[in-house]
């Protein structure tokens, strides 16, 4: 048979780096196997539910070129691909579980529950639900939800990153698959459309390593055939080893690399490595070469903790891989305000100095605002002075410019570090800039040299 994966985000939010790092781990084994990814969409939850977080999910997963071969936008054999649209199915293989005997209606309000919770508190005994509706149901009732009768048992299945498991599904209550509403909770859709869609093998985040017995007793209540095995990847910490939280750690949110100016494939590299190695020394890996090395044989399962500098060590590492050209392209929309020449002469210094293309933000911006002309004290002012005076008569490159200002150095009586810092002060306004020679050089010579005229006038 051939292989299906799936991954199923909630449209809740914005796109976040748990949901690309599980695209990325299912695509890699379905190119391995020559099988078929499938994008569906979970949005059963109406309330937080929004078409933007949809549309923000596709953007990021295409930015990141982890593509899909099923989903809404894309049809496919077992249309539609938004749980929202696939309500029917849901509330017919509810309404044959209750036929079957396998599900009840349960009529208890929330007070009821929280009474049943409470009491099991006082007893000091694990809640379970006291099965009131399925023994002695109320008649006098008409709104009601639908639970599951679990089985209870052992319930067994293969993991592939954490092998045989085993869970005791007495200690699991009978629990609501359809909410008083008619729509299914996570727990009930997420198996049938599993099964129904003929997913082979679920890839996913280990916070979901819990909820497999209730969907495999699931799947053998309906009678469907159980996924061949599933894979629990380990969840991403932050950096300092605690649980990443959407509010306070911004690192969750994808958003933020691409404004940053993280290059997609340097982005999956680093999603590649979190949670799973090679057992080689390799870092930098293509896509194919990753398809070709990846098992979960080699997938942790500690949590993996984000570590940004790995990620800005790869990133600077596919920076400095890519042409002049393809570089000035990527710049491209970080610099709007630089003309096509200033850029394309800005790249051979920008390339060993960045880690993120945003970077370039701050080493050329002085290129389009001007800068606050700093006091100067006498003596600096001198020196500043015979620069002006060298660059007048030098030709506009930064060769040309480095020669100059070296012999203006030499003469001066002073090092380099005290000569150039006021000249970077004056042109940039900023203690960090691109070597003084291109920092001069990318600006008009008259500009440059009025800046620095300014400054001891
Ligand atoms: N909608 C669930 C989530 O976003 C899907 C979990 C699963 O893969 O089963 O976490």
């Amino acid at each position: 048979m051939s292989v299906r994966v799936r991954i199923a985000p909630s449209p809740t939010g914005f796109a976040h780096l748990g949901t690309a790092s599980t695209a990325l781990y299912n695509v890699l084994f379905a190119r391995k196997k020559g099988g078929t990814f499938v994008l569906r969409i979970d949005d059963t939850d109406a309330e937080r539910n929004r078409p933007e977080y949809e549309a923000l999910i596709y953007e990021s997963l295409h930015w990141l070129g982890l593509d899909w071969d099923e989903g809404p936008d894309k049809d496919g054999p077992y249309n539609p691909y938004r749980q929202s649209e696939r309500l029917d199915l849901y509330r017919e293989q509810a309404a044959r579980l209750i036929t079957e005997g396998k599900a009840y209606r349960c009529y208890c309000t929330p007070e009821e529950l929280d009474a049943e919770r409470k009491q099991a508190q006082q007893e000091k005994r694990p809640y379970k639900y006291s099965r009131r509706c399925l023994t002695t149901p109320p008649s006098d009732r008409s709104v009601f939800a639908v639970r599951f009768k679990v089985p209870g048992g052992e319930v067994h299945f293969t993991d592939m990153i954490r092998g045989e498991m085993k869970f005791d599904a007495d200690l699991i209550g009978d629990f609501i698959i359809m909410k008083s509403d008619a729509v299914p909770t996570y727990q009930f859709a997420s198996p049938v459309d599993d099964a129904v869609m003929k997913i082979t093998h679920v890839i996913r985040g280990e916070e979901h390593l819990s909820n497999t017995p209730y969907q495999l007793m699931l799947v053998d209540a309906l009678g469907y055939e159980r996924p061949q095995a599933y894979a629990h990847m380990p969840l991403i910490l932050a950096q300092d080893g605690s649980k990443m939280s959407k509010r306070k750690h911004t690192e969750m949110n994808l958003a933020l690399y691409r404004e940053q100016g993280y290059l997609p494939e340097a982005l999956v590299n680093y999603l590649a490595l979190l949670g799973w190695n090679p057992g080689t020394s390799q870092e930098i890996f293509t896509f194919d070469e990753l398809v070709q090395a990846f098992s979960f044989e080699r997938v942790q399962h500690a949590g993996a903790r984000f570590d940004w500098e790995k990620l800005n060590w790869i990133n600077g590492e596919y920076i400095r891989m890519l042409s002049d050209d393809q570089l000035k392209d990527r710049l491209r929309p970080f610099v709007p305000q630089l003309d096509e020449e200033t850029l394309r002469r800005a790249v051979p210094p920008l390339r060993t100095r960045m880690h993120k293309l945003a970077q370039a933000v701050d080493y050329l911006d002085y290129l389009w605002t001007d800068p606050p002309t700093p006091t100067l004290d006498a003596e600096t002012a001198h020196r500043v002075r015979s620069a002006i005076e060298t660059l007048r008569d030098t030709t506009w490159e930064p060769e040309a410019i480095e020669a100059a200002l070296e012999k203006a150095v030499a003469e001066s009586g002073v090092g380099k570090g005290k000569f150039y810092t006021p000249l970077r002060d004056v042109i940039t306004g900023k203690k960090v800039s691109l070597p003084i020679h291109y920092t001069l050089a990318l600006l008009p010579k008259d500009v440059a040299l009025l800046r620095l005229q300014r400054a001891v006038d």
